[in-house]
């Protein structure tokens, strides 16, 4: 697989560390991977900015989670109509 143009400092031994960058951003990774991963992030640059940003896009990913959440007023006014729906229905 080629290494993009984009990766100059991407040597054909970092693809193997992607998995393990991707696994300590989730958290997924054991302590003894994640301190690995970590120093070898901070010698090769291009691992450096692959972790900087799989951190970016969970953070983005937290954001977008927090204003899917219905606001407050929204909740109530449903549970208001869902209140008299089930009034008017019963007898
Ligand atoms: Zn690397």
């Amino acid at each position: 697989m080629a290494v993009p143009i984009s990766h100059p400092f991407a040597g054909p031994d970092c693809t193997g560390w992607h998995q393990t960058l991707d696994a300590l951003v989730d958290g997924e990774a054991g302590s003894l991977c994640s301190a690995r991963a970590e120093a070898h992030a901070a010698e090769c640059p291009a691992c450096a900015r692959r972790l900087a940003a799989a951190h970016a896009y969970k953070r983005a990913l937290r954001r977008a989670g927090d204003a899917e959440r219905a606001p407050i007023e929204l909740r109530e006014s449903v549970m208001a109509s869902l209140r008299g729906v089930r009034r008017s229905r019963t007898p």
